[in-house]
C-alpha cells in the first residue's frame, strides 16, 4: 500500500515524502482510514510501530479545513489535545506534529512540567490548534486559566498504560471532564489490560480496536537471547558483550537509580565509555547524557524504566536488561527501544539465579521460551539449580555457542548457581502457584507524584527539548537515534 491511496491532503504526503517513508506501517495502513472517518479508536502499538504519525496525520488532515494564517489568536482555538505520559514523549510527539504539519498553516505547541510555565503561557495565547501536553501541567493551565478546551474536536491518549501505571489517570478524568462530549477520541496503549478498557468504556464512544502486534507481544524482528550469569559477574559478562562484538550503541537497563550510576562508573573503568540516565538528574543532565550517547561519545547508556520511558530511538540496535524487570510488562516496554520500524534489532537478558522467577513470568508474558547462549568463559555459571539445563552440549570451546532453553531436565549444581539466594524454584508451576508479590519498583517522583497546582510551575528554567536530531543521518554508523533538532516550542 502506498500513502496516496490512503486519502491524505497533498500537504501531509508531502511532507510524508520529505521524511523518506515509502509505504505506510501496518498500524498506519489500518488507522489512518478509521481516523480519516471520525470513528473513535483504541489502538494496540507499542512505540516504533509509527503510531505517533497514524494518529497525528489523519488528525492533521481533518484539521485542514481550520488552517489559516491569521494573526488574531481567536481564530487558533484548541482543536486537538493530545497527552502523553511523560513530558519526553511529549516533545517527541509534538516533533511529529511539526514535522508532519510543516506545509500547514496550522500551529502547535508543548507543555509540560518541570520547566517555568511562563513561556508556555505565551505561547498558548498566541494561539494553537494543537496541544501536546503531559496532565500534571495541562491541568496546571487549566486552573491559571491560561487556556481553553472549550473547542477540543480530537483527543489522544497516548501510551495510555504508561498513564495508568504512573497514577495519571485521576487527572485524566478532570481533563475529560472539561472536553467538549462531542469529539472524537483516539488511545493508544502497548498494552491492553482490563484497567485500560474500563478507561476506554468510560470516555470512547463505540471504539474500534486496531492491532498489530498479539497483545502483550514485542516486534517481531528482535531477537531475544539470554544468558545465565552470577550477580556478582554481571558486569564483567556486559564489558565482555560490548567489546568483544564492538558493539557501539547499547541501552542497557537496570532496575536503580543507584545501580545505573555505579554501572555507568565500573564501565568507565572497564574502559568503555558510558552514562547514566534516571530520574535524579536534571532534565539538563539528561539532555547531555543522550546527546553524548547520539553523537557516539558514549556507547552504553544505562537508564531505568522511568527515564527511558517515552525515548524515541530509531534504529538502536540493542538493548541489554542488565536486571530483569519486576513488573513483566516493562521488558515489552524495554525492547521497544529496539528492532523497530522493520529493522532488526536484538535484547539480551544477563539472569542470574535469583531472577529466574522474573524470567518464567516474562516468557509467559511473551508465550515463548527465550534462547539461551553461553559465552565463553561463564559457561555453567549463573544456573538455577532446577532450572533450564542444556539440552545439548553446545558450546564451541571458545566463541559464543548457543544452547535451547529447556526447563525439563536435571540440574547443573554450579557453585555460583547455589551460593545465590533467594533459591528459585524448582520449576515453573511451584513459582506459578506462589508467586513472591513483586518489589515496588522505582518511582520517578517528578512523573508519579499526583498533580498538585502550580507545582514545578515556576522553578525551573525552560529547558531546551531533551533530544535531538538526526534525521537524514541513518547512514552514519552510530546514532540514527533522534528526531529534528527542536528550535523553539512552537511553530
Ligand atoms: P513511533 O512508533 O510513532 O514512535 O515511530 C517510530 C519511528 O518510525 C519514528 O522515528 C518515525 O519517524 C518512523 N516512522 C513512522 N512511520 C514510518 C513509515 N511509514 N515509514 C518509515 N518510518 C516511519
Amino acid at each position: 500500500m502506498e500513502f496516496k491511496e490512503l486519502g491524505l491532503a497533498e500537504e501531509l504526503l508531502r511532507a510524508i515524502a520529505e521524511e523518506g517513508y515509502v509505504e505506510p506501517t501496518p498500524i498506519q495502513a489500518k488507522a489512518i482510514p478509521l481516523v480519516l472517518l471520525g470513528k473513535d479508536l483504541m489502538g494496540a502499538a507499542q512505540t516504533g510501530t509509527g503510531k505517533t504519525a497514524s494518529f497525528t496525520l489523519p488528525l492533521l488532515h481533518r484539521m485542514k479545513a481550520h488552517a489559516n494564517t491569521s494573526a488574531s489568536p481567536a481564530r487558533h482555538p484548541i482543536r486537538a489535545l493530545i497527552l502523553t505520559p511523560t513530558r519526553e514523549l511529549a516533545v517527541q510527539v509534538w516533533e511529529s506534529v511539526r514535522t508532519y504539519s510543516r506545509h500547514l498553516p496550522l500551529r502547535s505547541t508543548v507543555v509540560y512540567g518541570g520547566v517555568d510555565i511562563q513561556p508556555q503561557i505565551q505561547d498558548l495565547r498566541a494561539g494553537v490548534e494543537i496541544l501536546v501536553a503531559t496532565p500534571g501541567r495541562l491541568l496546571d493551565h487549566v486552573q491559571q486559566k491560561t487556556l481553553q478546551l472549550g473547542q477540543v474536536e480530537f483527543l489522544v491518549l497516548d501510551e495510555a498504560d504508561r498513564m495508568l501505571d504512573m497514577g495519571f489517570i485521576p487527572d485524566i478524568k478532570r481533563i475529560l471532564a472539561l472536553l467538549p462530549a462531542r469529539r472524537q477520541s483516539l488511545l493508544f496503549s502497548a498494552t491492553f489490560s482490563e484497567d485500560i478498557r474500563k478507561l476506554a468504556d468510560d470516555f470512547m464512544r463505540e471504539p474500534i480496536m486496531v492491532e498489530v502486534a498479539r497483545r502483550n507481544s514485542v516486534t517481531e524482528t528482535v531477537t531475544h537471547a539470554l544468558y545465565r550469569v552470577p550477580e556478582l559477574r554481571k558486569r564483567e559478562l556486559l564489558a565482555r558483550l560490548v567489546l568483544d562484538r564492538d558493539l557501539k550503541q547499547v541501552l542497557v537497563f537496570v532496575r536503580t537509580r543507584l545501580g545505573a550510576n555505579r554501572l555507568a562508573h565500573q564501565l568507565v573503568r572497564d574502559g568503555i565509555d558510558a552514562t547514566a540516565i534516571h530520574s535524579n538528574r536534571t532534565q539538563a543532565e539528561r539532555t547531555e547524557a543522550l546527546q553524548a550517547f547520539k553523537d557516539g561519545k558514549v556507547r552504553v547508556l544505562v537508564a531505568t524504566d522511568v527515564a527511558a520511558r517515552g525515548l524515541d530511538i530509531d534504529s538502536l540496535p540493542c538493548v541489554i536488561n542488565f536486571e530483569l524487570p519486576h513488573v513483566p510488562e516493562d521488558y515489552v516496554h524495554r525492547i521497544g527501544r529496539t528492532g523497530r520500524a522493520g529493522q532488526s534489532g536484538e535484547a539480551i537478558s544477563l539472569v542470574s539465579p535469583a531472577e529466574q522467577e522474573l524470567l518464567e513470568r516474562i516468557e509467559k508474558l511473551l508465550k515463548a521460551t527465550i534462547e539461551e547462549r553461553v559465552l565463553a568463559g561463564f559457561d555453567g555459571e549463573g544456573r538455577p539449580s532446577a532450572a533450564r539445563p542444556p539440552r545439548e552440549g553446545g558450546r564451541d570451546g571458545g566463541r559464543e555457542g548457543r544452547r535451547d532453553g529447556g526447563r525439563e531436565g536435571g540440574r547443573d549444581g554450579s557453585r555460583e548457581g547455589r551460593s545465590e539466594s533467594p533459591r528459585p524454584p524448582r520449576d515453573g508451576t511451584a513459582a506459578a502457584r506462589s508467586p513472591r508479590p513483586a518489589p515496588r519498583r522505582e518511582e520517578d517522583p517528578f512523573f508519579s507524584k499526583p498533580y498538585e497546582a502550580g507545582e514545578a510551575a515556576d522553578k525551573t528554567e525552560r529547558t531546551p527539548a531533551p533530544v535531538s536530531p538526526v534525521r537524514g543521518a541513518a547512514a552514519r554508523p552510530v546514532a540514527a537515534l533522534f528526531r529534528p533538532p527542536v528550535t523553539g516550542p512552537k511553530r
